[in-house]
């Protein structure tokens, strides 16, 4: 196995010269170096041949020992640096000093095709920054991350990557629900890559110790490598890099809010430089159409992290990194101005993408689109409703036929007794107004169909079906595994001999651990 090492995080920015392995305040310096904990018996579940080829690897690679050896953390890759790099950060709106990887360990870069990739194992062991925690990561949340982020990568979703899944053959003691009730768990590592794992938090530790030449150093490192296409001198790229960070971390949570994920635990931590998903934790998939809805019982109490909420936690993590990088503009204003322009174009985002969600094209209507839509989410919020189901269902609506229009979409409603006289109605009216606005298209029914079903996927890892391939997985078998990557791959396809994954939730995960309810305990 060859790999075109291309390090610079480790390179180019400041080094802790302490090489202990203890947890500590690390002080002006990016990363601290720290090697992996060699796994007792490691044993791949999975990796994805695609991510590999982008790599420069390929299936002969990925079944050799040296795969198995590197992506489990047994063995260093010759003449690479593995280290954890320190950052801070707000988690539920309030100030938590350094954090740091805790679990991660990034191993090195990859440079292929002009691109370049940071490859880290997450769950290999302690690290300087791991506090009350052990560095470790047990199978379950690996198992959710690894098809969580693949899965994102095909919905078309900004997002780190997931290369391989592994068990270390290593127990982890964890209490899943903070109750007090401690087990052992099989204990896992997943090889997570990205063009960088920098976070809004990274700036903030720099920012809140006022180590203003780590500071610009760190930008100026994140502008060369990752928006080399901000030129300018002096404050402006700092603005620059501030707009395009506001703009890619709009247009993730726009593609959040289309396909019904809900991150969970959007501190800042977890708010990546490059505006990708990242931090694969409590995170849920809508079923319910529902604003209020979090899978996080951590954050049970004010739902601060709610699916309707994302767009504007995005924007207060936002103003988080515009204080951040503030001394190396030391102007409010043209931060002041970007955050005002993502509240403007937030709504305007918002409106067109719910727009191609119901199949039109058309931009002259804006101000009744908007009035469509908005009584349309009224509709969906009337009884409960499964949103991936009803939007998939819609494109096979046929124009002029708004009385046939909940039959259509009646597969998506969770009880059909709930559907009453009333609710009957109120969709009875919605069907007709939007009867009357898709008459303005040019498009025909299948052609309208065609361009939804691009948008709106028929598969999405529901948050029982991670659970199911979970259970499997506890008890040695990883076949759902490998199905759900392979249906996940094509999440907008009909994929006829899947069909029983495009169903609502069974009842029995209405409730259930893991299936509604997760924590933070990973
Ligand atoms: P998260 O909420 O999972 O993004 O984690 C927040 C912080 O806690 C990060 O600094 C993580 O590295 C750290 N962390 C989470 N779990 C562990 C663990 N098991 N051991 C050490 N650090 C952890
Ligand atoms: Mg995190």
């Amino acid at each position: 196995m060859k790999l075109n090492i291309s390090d610079t995080y480790n390179k180019q920015l400041p080094a802790d010269k302490n090489s202990e392995n203890s947890r500590r305040q690390v002080l002006n310096v990016a990363f601290s170096f720290v090697n992996p904990k060699k796994p007792t018996s490691p044993k791949l579940i999975h990796a994805s041949v695609e991510l590999a080829e982008n790599l420069g690897l390929d299936k002969q690679d990925i079944k050799s020992k040296a795969f198995l050896d590197i992506f489990s953390g047994s063995k260093i890759y010759e003449k690479t640096y593995p280290y954890a790099m320190a950052y801070a950060g707000h988690q539920f709106g309030n100030w938590a000093g350094q954090l740091g990887d805790g679990r991660a360990i990034n191993l090195f870069e990859i440079e292929e095709n002009n691109k370049l990739w940071a490859i880290q194992l997450k769950g290999a062991g302690e690290t300087p920054y791991s506090r009350q925690g052990d560095g470790l990561a047990v199978l379950r949340s690996s198992i959710r991350e690894y098809l969580c982020s693949e899965a994102m990568h095909y919905l078309g979703v900004p997002t780190t990557r997931a290369l391989s899944l592994m068990l270390t053959g290593d127990e982890v003691l964890r209490d899943m629900l903070y109750d007090g009730n401690q087990a052992y768990e099989k204990g896992a590592v997943v090889s997570r890559v990205a063009p960088t794992f920098i976070r809004f938090g990274n700036f903030e530790l720099f920012a809140s110790r006022n180590d203003i030449t780590n500071l610009k150093k760190l930008a100026d490192y994140t502008l060369k490598h990752f928006y080399p296409k901000i030129k300018g001198e002096g404050k402006i790229k700092y603005i620059e890099l501030f707009r395009e960070v506001s703009q890619r971390t709009l247009d993730m949570i726009i593609h959040w809010q289309r396909v019904g994920f809900v991150h969970g635990v959007m501190n800042t931590d977890n708010m990546s430089i490059l505006g990708l998903t990242i931090d694969y934790g409590p995170y849920g998939w809508l079923e319910g159409f529902d604003f209020g809805w979090t899978p996080n019982t951590t954050d049970k109490q004010h739902k601060r992290y709610r699916f309707g909420n994302q767009p504007n936690i995005g924007l207060w993590n936002l103003l988080q990194l515009a204080n951040a990088l503030y001394p190396l503009v030391e102007e409010a204003e043209p931060f002041e101005a970007i955050l005002t322009n993502y509240k403007l174009e937030f709504e305007r985002k918002s409106l067109d993408m719910m727009r191609l969600k119901i199949g039109l094209t058309d931009e002259d209507e804006d101000e009744d689109d908007m009035k469509l839509i908005q009584s349309l989410e009224d509709c969906l919020l009337l009884i409960e409703t499964d949103m991936t189901l009803f939007f998939r269902l819609l494109s096979n609506y046929q124009l002029g036929k708004p009385e046939s229009g909940l039959k259509v979409v009646e597969d998506a409603f969770y009880d059909l007794e709930q559907l009453d006289i009333n609710v009957k109605t109120d969709w009875e009216h919605w069907f007709s107004s939007y009867d009357n606005r898709l008459k303005l298209e040019k498009r025909t029914d299948s052609q309208r169909k065609v361009a939804m079903d691009l948008v709106n996927p028929k598969y999405v890892l529901r948050n029982y079906m991670a659970q199911l391939a979970i259970n499997k997985a506890n008890d040695g078998d990883f076949s759902l595994i490998e199905d759900f990557f392979e249906l996940l791959k094509a999440p907008y396809e009909e994929q006829p001999a899947m069909q029983k994954w495009f169903a609502k939730r069974p009842e029995w995960a209405r409730h259930k651990v893991g299936c509604s309810m997760l924590s933070c305990s990973s």
